[in-house]
């Protein structure tokens, strides 16, 4: 799949910006501060309505307008699409796709898939199981329109138990509730628990492939996925998934009461990261970092063709640069026949290695080459 041409108006530092991109690939360079992410993230909320790096649309309004306009020109399955996206502050967002109004963002998703790789993603080893989850969430929104159901449903339910646990000792009567919380939790939890363990497995047969050949053959990369604990078989069916998780609800009953804190559901979840048997987060150097968390951006590139049957549009955000010349070489040899934008701060030696179009940005205007 392709995006052939964007049209930003009032989004981020961009006015109004019409730009075609070539098949392959795209070098989009500048000095900081010009555009070369906020350009990016554009093409993020034109695959799933929304930014990864903002809670509310209202971020990502131009200084001073009252709403945004995204609308993207794209080829994928063999047919042409236009997305648009068009959000202003206090008003819901109206999202279409040829024309026609979408029920929700997910059937942007079923046109447009991204994978967004940054400097941050290089600490997806080192950081807290939320980047992780972060992670497995933004693939499995674009992938599976049930998963990103579920995912709302249970956020808002966290949210709205959280609330609850917080304000119980003073109105004792919303205990009540509690048990119709945890029986929705549970449900929303357990459709989460399916899918990411899928998720987790194929990331490590794909990733450790990856970190295998990018290491010299040196290290194996595994990833286990760490759910709640008295989830004995995070594969198996949907009924057994949620007496298990509503036994650990019982169990944490009282610790949740007593700590104010939901503290029982997959909204603790990990994947568990090892290279050669110990784990990556306590002991992993940082090029070991790098390389795993590389092979597993890269992995799930490949798990979003298999599912989708067509590469996603990769997204590599002032990456390149900062990976030694074999990881670079690695990234450009896999690209394969996806299409590819690059930031990067210098016209440097990438252009050399790459074939496609250059873009230059400068305060929020794209300019050829
Ligand atoms: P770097 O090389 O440092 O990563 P960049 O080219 O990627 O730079 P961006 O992150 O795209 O830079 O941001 C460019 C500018 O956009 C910033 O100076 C920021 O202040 C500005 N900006 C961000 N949000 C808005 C907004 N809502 N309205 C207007 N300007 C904004
Ligand atoms: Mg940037």
């Amino acid at each position: 799949m392709r995006l052939d041409s964007l049209y930003l108006e009032n989004f981020r530092n961009y006015q109004s910006q019409q730009i075609s991109f070539h098949p392959v690939c795209n070098v989009i360079w500048g000095e900081n501060a010009q555009g070369k992410t906020n350009l990016l993230e554009a093409v993020v909320c034109l695959s799933c309505g929304r930014s990864h790096r903002t809670r509310t649309d209202r971020e990502l309004i131009r200084f001073g307008e009252g709403g945004f306009l995204l609308e993207g020109a794209i080829r994928a399955r063999d047919r042409d699409f236009i997305s648009r996206i068009e959000a202003g502050a206090g008003r819901k967002k109206k999202i279409s796709v040829n024309r026609v109004p979408a029920k929700s963002a997910a059937e942007l998703s079923g046109v447009l898939n991204t994978v967004f790789f940054s400097p941050e993603d290089l600490q997806l080893i080192r950081e807290g199981a939320a980047a992780r989850r972060r992670f497995m969430d933004a693939s499995l929104c674009q992938l599976r329109p049930r998963y990103a159901a579920a995912l709302a449903e249970y956020q808002r339910l966290h949210e709205h138990k959280t609330r609850l646990l917080r304000d119980c000792a003073e109105r004792p009567d919303l205990m009540a509730t509690l048990p119709d919380f945890n029986l929705r939790m549970a449900e929303a939890g357990a459709v989460l628990i399916h899918y990411r363990s899928r998720f987790a497995r194929l990331l490590g047969q794909y990733a450790a492939p990856a970190h295998l050949e990018c290491s010299g053959g040196r290290e194996a990369l595994e990833i286990a996925y760490a759910t709640v604990k008295t989830v004995t078989d995070p594969f198996g069916d949907h009924r057994t998934l949620v007496g298990q998780l509503l036994e650990h609800q019982r169990s944490h009953h009282s610790a949740e009461i007593s700590s104010r804190q939901c503290l029982s559901g997959p909204h603790k979840d990990d994947l568990e990261v090892s290279l050669n048997g110990v784990s990556a987060r306590s002991f992993a150097s940082q090029g070991q970092t790098r390389t795993a968390a590389l092979s597993m951006k890269l992995a799930a590139r490949e798990i979003h063709r298999e599912i989708i049957g067509e590469y996603p549009v990769l997204l590599l955000d002032d990456v390149l640069s900062e990976l030694d010349p074999r990881r670079q070489e690695y990234v450009l040899n896999r690209l394969g026949s996806g299409q590819v934008f690059i930031t990067c701060c210098e016209e440097d030696r990438l252009h050399a290695l790459l074939k496609g179009s250059v873009y230059r940005v400068s305060g929020g205007v794209v300019l050829p080459g």
